[in-house]
Parts: structure tokens; C-alpha cells; sequence
């Protein structure tokens, strides 16, 4: 049966690395016989500009009836002096709530051949491949009380609550176990069960669930451990697991273990594996219309699509294939551009992407 995916380009440089990443599609439908299609909509300022709200009901439809999202970025200075509530990042919060999207994958890949890029040592980086997978829609960043208040004595006092029910921390932690299962089966729970009570809860809910994965090692850390693990020797890890703000933190430094925000996807799932798929950098509006930046992340988040809402690992490999042998023919786009390789433009890279997908059929 033919899938959906409702493609929001959204700003800045949105537009630019979703044409790429639509290249690839074509390619895959053309070539491969993939049968999907796709509808665009409006999101974040370009839908404010155009109905003066960030999510309009008709994207929001669209999204609800496709079967998966593909997002560009939203956001840029044009629209920074608008009220809070209909600012471009309000669009890209109320589809994270309007899908449920609970489950927020972020994997960090270093290509070997961009080892350089990174801030640490090529040895200690070269072949990364690990999965944070963060809770998204719980924790402390939702939990109530919350707010600054005002003592009798005149002092005021900020508060926020971390809070976690078993379903919740249940449900993030089986994607965990399911996601470990189609990579090593090797997960690491992060949490901070000496000091924090909620996360001893999640601690025990993690062993519980764990008992159904037993091919899947489990092991804890304390986050404060894991912030170091992640920058002394990154490599020891396949897939974390961790509340909200953990993993917020975790996932960025993560992220910049690979040196290079273009070239970095993510996934954000529902319970039924239905998602929105996104580069992790934001519109980047210091380049946009350029046409010089880089269309991997996006191009990487349309295989996380494949490999996580329609359950088709070939294709998703397929596109990582060609990503791999684009980067092996020594295009760069600026970002990861190094001495020796071939500077190459936005388009230009999708184009070469294309070019090996053909050549892998
Ligand atoms: P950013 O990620 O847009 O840019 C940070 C830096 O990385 C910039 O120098 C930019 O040129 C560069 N960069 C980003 N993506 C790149 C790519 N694909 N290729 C080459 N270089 C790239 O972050 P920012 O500048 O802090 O934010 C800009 C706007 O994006 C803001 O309005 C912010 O709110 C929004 N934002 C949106 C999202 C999202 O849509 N998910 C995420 C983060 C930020």
C-alpha cells in the first residue's frame, strides 16, 4: 500500500535541504519502485506569514492522516519579535504534543571519512555509531508545580517538579529495548538514582521491562558518569535511554562528538511508531538561500523514516549507502569541507547522493 509523508520544508534553509532530500525520494520511487508519495504544508514562520499561526489546522490535518512527518527547520530572526505563542517554535511543539511524539531517537554517526571534523581525537571518534533515545514529553520540563513565587518573607523561590508515572517511563524505555534489538543489543539506562527518587522509579522500571529484551545487555550509569563516558571513550555505547532533560543534554554533547551539525538526523516517535523526521540543526538563517548548506542530516532523516515508521531497513540502508558513497567520492559541502576534498553546494550534494543511489541498483 502506498505510505504518506506530509513534508513540511518550514524556514530558512528548510526549503533548500528538503529539495534534496525529495531528489532522493524521487530517485528511490524511479529506480527501486518505493511506493510512497507525499503532500507539503506550511509550518513555523512561512505558515505565519502566510495565516498568522505557526501550525495551521490544515497542516495539522495533514499530519494526522499521513503516516509520517519530514520536517526542513523552522524559526529566524524575521519573526523573533512575535508574541511567544505564535513564534515558528510553537509550531514545532504543538506537532511534538498534537502526535504524541514521546520518543525523541538521536543517533551520533561520525563517518570515518569526516573524523577530522570532530574536537576530539580521530581515534577516539572515528566510527561512532551510538542512539540516545530521550523522552520527549515528560519530566521536569512539564511537571507541575512549577513557576517562581514570592515568599511571605518577600523572597522568591523558582521550582520545577520532575515527576514520571510507570506508564510513561515504561513506554520510552521499550522503544529503548526495541530500538537496541535492530542495532548491537547493547543498552545503557541513564539516571541519577543515588539523589533523585523519580529516577530510582526509572531505574526499576527499566530492569522490569528488561526482563522481556534478555538479548538485549542492560546497564545504568548516573548521568554525571555518563557525561564523562560520552567524551573519554564514546565508543563503548550503542544505545542511552534517559528522562527528558538527561537526555536534552546528553544528546547535544553527543552530537558535537561528531564536529558537524549538518550532518546529523533525528527521529520523534509516537507509541504506534509514527513520526516526525528531522534534521537536528535548526534554519540557519545566517546561510539560507545560498545554497550552501549541508542536505545530509535531512537526507539521513528520511532513511531514520524507512527505518522506523515504515519498518523497511533495506531502504533506509540504502539511502545511508549512498550518503557513505557520496562521502567516499570527496564531496563536501562547506561545513565539512577539508583540505583535499571537493567543495560542493547544497544541490550539488543531493545530486551526488542521487548519483550513488543510481549506481547501487
Ligand atoms: P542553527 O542550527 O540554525 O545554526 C547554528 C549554526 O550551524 C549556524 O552557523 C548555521 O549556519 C550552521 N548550520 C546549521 N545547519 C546547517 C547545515 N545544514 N549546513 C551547514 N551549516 C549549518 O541554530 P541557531 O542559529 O541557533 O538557530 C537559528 C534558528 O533556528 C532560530 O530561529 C532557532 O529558533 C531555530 N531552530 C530551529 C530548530 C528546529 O526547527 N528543529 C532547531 C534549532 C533551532
Amino acid at each position: 500500500m502506498t505510505k504518506k509523508i506530509a513534508v513540511l520544508p518550514g524556514d530558512g534553509i528548510g526549503q533548500e535541504i528538503i529539495r534534496e532530500a525529495l531528489k532522493v525520494l524521487d530517485c528511490l520511487r524511479q529506480i527501486f519502485s518505493v511506493e510512497v508519495e507525499t503532500e507539503e504544508a506550511l509550518v513555523g514562520g512561512a505558515a505565519y506569514d502566510a495565516t498568522g499561526t505557526p501550525l495551521p489546522q490544515e497542516t495539522l490535518n495533514l499530519v494526522k492522516e499521513a503516516d509520517a512527518v519530514l520536517l526542513g527547520a523552522v524559526g529566524g530572526p524575521r519573526w523573533e519579535s512575535l508574541d511567544y505563542s505564535v513564534r515558528p517554535e510553537r509550531g514545532l511543539l504543538g506537532l511534538r504534543s498534537e502526535l504524541s511524539l514521546f520518543a525523541n531517537l538521536r543517533p551520533a554517526i561520525l563517518y570515518p571519512q569526516l573524523a577530522e571534523a570532530s574536537t576530539l581525537r580521530p581515534e577516539v571518534v572515528a566510527g561512532l555509531d551510538i542512539l540516545i533515545v530521550r523522552e520527549l514529553t515528560g519530566g521536569i520540563y512539564f511537571g507541575k508545580p512549577r513557576g517562581v513565587r514570592t515568599l511571605d518573607n518577600g523572597e522568591r523561590v523558582g521550582l520545577n517538579t520532575l515527576v514520571y508515572s510507570e506508564s510513561e517511563i515504561r513506554r520510552i524505555v521499550q522503544v529503548a529495548f526495541e530500538t537496541a534489538m535492530k542495532r548491537g543489543r547493547r543498552l545503557c539506562s541513564v539516571d541519577k538514582a543515588n539523589v533523585l527518587e523519580c529516577t530510582e522509579l526509572w531505574r526499576e522500571v527499566v530492569v522490569e521491562t528488561g526482563r522481556d529484551y534478555p538479548e538485549v545487555e542492560l546497564s545504568h550509569m548516573y548521568v554525571d558518569n555518563a557525561a564523562m563516558q560520552l567524551v573519554r571513550a564514546p565508543k563503548q555505547f550503542d544505545v542511552m535511554v534517559t528522562t527528558n532533560m538527561f537526555g536534552d543534554i546528553l544528546s547535544d554533547c553527543a552530537a558535537m562528538l561528531t564536529g558537524s551539525i549538518g550532518m546529523l538526523p533525528s527521529a520523534s516517535l509516537d507509541e504506534h511508531s509514527k513520526g516526525m523526521y528531522e534534521p537536528i540543526h535548526g534554519s540557519a538563517p545566517d546561510i539560507a538561500g545560498k545554497n550552501i548548506a549541508n542536505p545530509l542530516a535531512t537526507i539521513l532523516s528520511l532513511a531514520m523514516l524507512f527505518r522506523y515508521s515504515f519498518n523497511d531497513a533495506a531502504t533506509a540502508a540504502r539511502i545511508e549507502q549512498a550518503v557513505n558513497a557520496a562521502l567516499d567520492s570527496g564531496v563536501r559541502t562547506a561545513d565539512i569541507y577539508s583540505e583535499g576534498s571537493r567543495k560542493v553546494s547544497t544541490s550539488e550534494m543531493g545530486d551526488a547522493v542521487v548519483e550513488a543511489l543510481r549506481a547501487s541498483a
